[in-house]
């Protein structure tokens, strides 16, 4: 375990969920796969969950790290209200250790190392309101290990019609699951790499918990998730290993759920790896498609793979640059050639208009904050 030197002091500690006490004042905590056992005065893995007296305290409770504006294409999800805007939100730690991280400045720090500013839930959704944002997405860091704040916020989100998204390592726990999954819209899954090796060597995880969590997502919930599988050069970019989880997805989740390959940069601790080329998530997109998955995607890159065709007729529906989308072809979320529904989530309960025009006087103290 970590040794811990935080105390917050800017608010009062919040009491975590999902831990149980343990002989001689520790805590086990069963949040995520890797079940802390955590001293008093010691932090988990991911350092935002703390022992103070034989109690467990989360400590990214309303205390965001990054808050900003994004395209929901970024998170990325492409089939949930695209060309819309999504408020980001994440705070430090994580409960994985990637080798790759390209938020490792907050992930990577302790609740203490960060800039942080005191966001209850409520504000959270004022500020989205304001800012015209149909949805919500936790992000940046891993968000399952601040899922008591998620929650609240969920609630909140709930009760304004906002939509809310994961954007998740999928490492959670059985027992945890629900509790947080039963309030989200949406999702986007890491899928890192389709090897136990990888996930040992290179995220300090392993790899069946996220197929658990994937399975649970398709079979229990009703929430819209997609998958992204960043290909490292070297260490997952095998063309077998690509056509296994392929197969896997299209197996065990179905043909529909889009898959995102996404070109990996150097940073972090892999800094003498090269960009993925831009053939490599070519080929890996031609080999998912040949597998029979309908929506397959290449991102980080410029490419005519970031457009959504109709699997059925091939008309392209929704036209892409980037995270941005140029045109959108889709009526009533279905293809306006052939007329084959496309699955997804299309439309918006709240129109840009009506956010915008919402004026939430809590959100007023954030000026500050250059969203
Ligand atoms: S959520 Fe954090 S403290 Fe809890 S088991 Fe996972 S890494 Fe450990």
């Amino acid at each position: 375990m970590r040794e811990l030197q935080i105390v917050q002091k800017t608010a009062a500690l919040h009491e975590a969920r999902w831990w149980e006490p343990e002989a001689g004042g520790k805590v086990h905590c069963y949040l995520c796969p890797r079940h802390c056992h955590i001293g008093q005065g010691q932090a988990g893995f991911c350092f935002i969950r703390a022992n103070e007296s034989g109690k467990l305290y989360s400590l990214g409770y309303a205390h965001p790290a990054a808050m900003q504006i994004d395209p929901i294409e970024k998170k990325p999800l492409n089939h949930f209200l695209p060309g819309t805007r999504v408020f980001s939100m994440g705070t430090a730690g994580c409960n994985m250790g990637c080798f790759f991280c390209q938020n490792w400045d907050i992930s990577k720090s302790r609740a203490d190392q960060v800039r942080s500013s005191n966001v209850p839930p409520e504000d959270v959704v004022s500020l989205a309101i304001r800012h015209g944002c149909p949805s919500i997405a936790f992000t940046y860091n891993e968000p399952t290990i601040w899922g008591e704040y998620v929650i609240d916020i969920c609630h909140a989100a709930r009760e304004a019609g906002l939509k809310t998204v994961m954007v998740s390592n999928g490492y959670i726990t059985r027992q945890a699951f629900h509790d947080i999954y039963d309030h989200i819209d949406a999702a986007n899954i890491d899928l890192k790499a389709f090897t136990e090796s990888f996930y040992g060597r290179i995220t300090l995880t392993h790899l069946q918990p996220v197929l658990e969590t994937l399975e649970w997502l398709k079979n229990e919930t009703s929430v819209w998730f997609e998958i992204t599988n960043l290909i490292i050069p070297t260490l997952n970019d095998a063309p077998a290993e690509t056509r296994a989880l392929a197969e896997w997805v299209i197996e065990h989740l179905g043909p529909d759920v889009p898959l995102h390959f996404t070109a990996f940069h150097p940073d972090f601790k892999l800094q003498d790896k090269p960009r993925t080329p831009a053939g490599t998530l070519h080929a890996a997109r031609a080999t998912a498609i040949e597998v029979g998955l309908h929506y397959v995607y290449e991102g980080n890159i410029y490419s005519d793979g970031a457009n959504t065709s109709c699997p059925s007729c091939g008309t392209i529906l929704i036209r892409r640059s980037w995270h941005d989308v140029q045109k959108n072809s889709l009526r009533d979320g279905a293809c306006p050639a052939c007329g084959m529904a496309i699955p997804g989530r299309w439309t918006n309960s709240r129109t840009r208009a009506e956010l915008t025009g919402a004026r939430a006087s809590a959100a007023e103290r954030y000026e500050d904050l250059n969203l």
